[in-house]
């Protein structure tokens, strides 16, 4: 379900005086849901505690002219856990989705998905972290109860049925969920799945509705791996290669394109 629970997003941000840090500042303390706002300047760091998307308030910081890259989650609770899945496939469809567990009982999902039809898509956590056959390789549902396909509100679900997210007349779905019976520790090491059609939540006549929900074919698809938490992530240059974070964003993760300028990935 949609959620409005608060999470707490800390951002890299190009920062170079007391007057940019009084822009992001100003900017962010005036949006309804976001709750504080802390700016160290001398680290480039900004931490938001807000209910708003991650897409939302780094495009509200980018609003100001600086770069904002995401450097780690986390909830009110100790550090339970934060996941991320870049979603690519054949198409092109792709995407950014990170999970973070704020109790327990409860992960919250929050996504952008650019590519899409518009309307509505079903999302689903598979049981592999296999993409040496693209998406098919990813298994089914991830299922460790037996039970049958549902929606993310029913009983009798998959655990990695996660309904629907919705993409817009420009191809875009943003959704910020919760959801019950995830466990960012369970689904680490596994995948997610947009597909090209909606799922049914298994109340369709069709004979998938109670095994996929009749989502459609497989769109886009990418590894859950573990990701920062708060204060996790203390990189600036990726010593690897030279890459700085800020160019690192523009850039595929590897292979073609890392080193150069031109080819920029889309903006995610
Ligand atoms: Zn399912």
């Amino acid at each position: 379900m949609e959620t409005d629970r608060a999470a707490k997003l800390e951002f890299a941000v190009q920062m170079t005086c007391e007057s940019c840090v009084n822009a992001v500042k100003g900017t962010l303390e005036k949006q309804p849901g976001v709750h504080s706002v802390q700016v160290d300047l001398s680290r480039e760091e900004v931490l938001v505690e807000t209910s708003l998307s991650t897409q939302e308030v780094q495009g509200l910081i980018e609003g100001t002219g600086r770069r904002a890259v995401l450097k780690g989650m986390g909830g009110s609770e100790p550090d339970l856990g934060a996941a991320v899945a870049m979603l690519s496939g054949l198409g092109r469809v792709q995407g950014v989705v990170r999970f973070l567990q704020l109790s327990e009982d409860r992960c919250l999902i929050d996504g952008a998905i650019d590519g899409l039809e518009p309307g509505a898509h079903g999302l689903h956590v598979h049981e592999l972290g296999d993409l040496t056959q693209d998406c098919m390789s990813c298994g089914e549902h991830y299922n460790p109860f037996g039970k049958q396909h549902g929606g993310p509100e029913d009983t009798e679900r998959h655990v990695g049925d996660l309904g629907n997210v919705q993409a817009g007349s420009d191809g875009r779905a943003t959704f910020r969920l919760e959801d019950s019976q995830l466990k960012v520790w369970d689904v680490i090491g596994r995948s997610l799945v947009v597909d090209s059609g909606e799922d049914d939540l298994g109340r369709g006549n069709h004979p998938l509705s109670r095994q996929t929900g009749n989502s459609g074919q497989r769109l886009a698809c990418g590894i859950i791996a573990r990701s920062a938490g708060l204060f996790q992530n203390p990189k600036q240059i990726c010593a690897c290669d030279g890459v700085t974070l800020w160019e690192e964003r523009d850039r595929p993760i590897a292979g073609k394109g890392r080193r150069v300028t031109d080819a920029p990935t889309a903006n995610l």
